[in-house]
């Protein structure tokens, strides 16, 4: 695939870092033109670590997690804020996610086992997926995970099976598809009725899910899941999986004289990737998903149950940003400007996936207005590799230090070793000091598992 055509009547902006508004992190900073996030220079964290580099404002971080943990909490008590892990894992960010509060979601045995190797408690994991494999739930089951969110009938049985093995009964959700709409882009839309994920409400699918789980051995419904999308901006999409959630509780009460007592609402909360984007934030979020589930849960004479809800990408996003070297700079009269850094979609894929935007500077120029509309592409063999399309960006050099912000969710785990580019090390920075928490790869680990 190759690049959206270039705009060339875009114009540049006068806008210099600093007033990027929400796109950066909290700590962000300029002292004589260099970039500063944590108290650290960005330019020379690039320079003594090499690039490509996530790094991630660890303030930022902690500060997103309180105010969703404290936003839940203040309205709705009887809820738990669940981290997506999926979106940035490493085991310095699941410590964090502990000390916060946080219960954890893992999508597989894989990220399962980051967890358990930091000492995080398996009984408020909850494990997701559309297929995990027997030995993921084994490992899942054997490890006391708190919640199974059972994604089809195949996989009750699964569980009920292993589950009876073990001697336990596994306490699960179901994953409902409620069929609502959400104004995000099509890849990333779970909640409509064409969907891989979950049960569909239609024809009573769902119904007869719940009707089938509730018979089966080694296993006990705690409640409902439902996940409708991610980058998510208006809100009312939320209130209304919610109120259709809770009438299914309530149609499932009345069916099968069972009362669910837990609700997970899943993630998608959207955040800003341009300097002009207007999400709504964590508090108006907390707002409309637990006032929905408390009207609806008064309309019908529902008992509250249990909220859930699980931020990935609202989080981390904002909280990581991505350093790379400028490589080369090719001007192509009446085509555009590619300024080449020594990434690409090995470090960030949603780009060359889905055109997905970001703002750059450049960070040893963080002073200056971002004069030129470029391309920044990667180093890899796709004609379609590029990690910011059409932006504008301060005067481009060779060996300048390029600051992408907003890299901080579905970054670092889509990362590949295409062309075998070793992934890039994290590293976490605060209060003056830069912690590497995850080193870079070295050529030893692209090749360690070849026999
Ligand atoms: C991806 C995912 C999330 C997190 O979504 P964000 O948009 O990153 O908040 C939460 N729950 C489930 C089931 C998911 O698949």
């Amino acid at each position: 695939m190759s690049l959206p055509a270039s705009d060339l009547t875009k114009a540049p902006d006068q806008r210099t870092a600093m007033d990027l508004g929400p796109v950066l992190p909290e700590t962000a900073e300029v002292r004589d033109g260099h970039l500063f996030v944590g108290g650290v220079d960005l330019v020379e964290l690039a320079r003594e670590q090499g690039t490509a580099l996530y790094v991630f404002d660890e303030a930022h971080l902690r500060h997103r997690m309180e105010a969703y943990v404290d936003a839940f909490h203040g309205l709705y008590p009887e809820s738990d804020v669940i981290y997506a892990s999926k979106a940035f894992l490493n085991k310095a960010v699941v410590r964090i996610a502990h000390e916060k509060g946080l219960c954890l979601d893992v999508s597989g045995g894989g990220e399962l086992a980051c967890a358990l190797s930091v000492g995080y408690p398996a009984d408020r994991v909850f494990m997701h997926g559309n297929n995990k494999t027997p030995r993921e739930l084994e490992e899942a089951i054997s490890a006391g995970v708190g919640r199974i969110v059972v994604d089809s009938f195949d996989e009750l049985a699964r569980v009920s099976r292993i589950a009876g093995e073990h001697g336990i009964v596994q306490e699960i959700y179901l994953r409902i598809t409620p069929g609502v709409e959400a104004d995000t882009h099509e890849y990333i839309k779970t909640g409509c009725e064409d969907s891989k994920f979950g049960f569909t409400m239609k024809d009573d699918l769902a119904l007869r899910a719940v009707g089938r789980a509730l018979e089966t051995p080694h296993v006990h419904l705690a409640g409902l899941h439902c996940h409708i999308g991610s980058q998510i901006f208006k809100l009312d999409p939320f209130a209304e999986a919610a109120a259709v959630m809770v009438g299914f509780m309530d149609r499932i009460r009345s069916e099968y004289g069972a009362t669910l007592s837990e609700l997970d609402l899943g993630g998608g909360l959207g955040i800003a990737y341009l300097a002009d984007d207007e999400p709504a934030s964590i508090q108006e979020f907390a707002q409309m998903t637990c006032g929905a589930v408390k009207d609806a849960c008064e309309a019908r004479d529902f008992p509250l149950p249990r909220l859930l809800v699980e931020p990935g990408r609202s989080l981390v996003a904002n909280a990581g940003m991505t350093l790379y070297t400028v490589g080369t700079i090719k001007e192509l009269p009446g085509i555009r400007t590619f300024v080449a850094i020594d990434g690409g979609m090995s470090d960030n894929i949603r780009t060359a996936l889905y055109h997905a935007d970001y703002e750059p500077v450049i960070a040893n120029k963080a002073d200056q207005p971002r004069t030129q509309i470029v391309t920044l592409c990667g180093k890899h063999c796709e004609s379609g590799d590029a990690v910011v399309l059409d932006m504008p960006l301060q005067e481009a050099e060779v060996d300048d230090i390029v600051c992408v912000f907003g890299t901080g969710a579905y970054n670092q785990t889509m990362a590949s070793n295409y062309n075998g580019q070793p992934r890039p090390g994290v590293v976490f920075v605060c209060d003056g000091q830069a912690k590497l928490v995850t080193r870079r790869e070295t050529y030893e680990d692209l090749y360690a598992r070849d026999l």
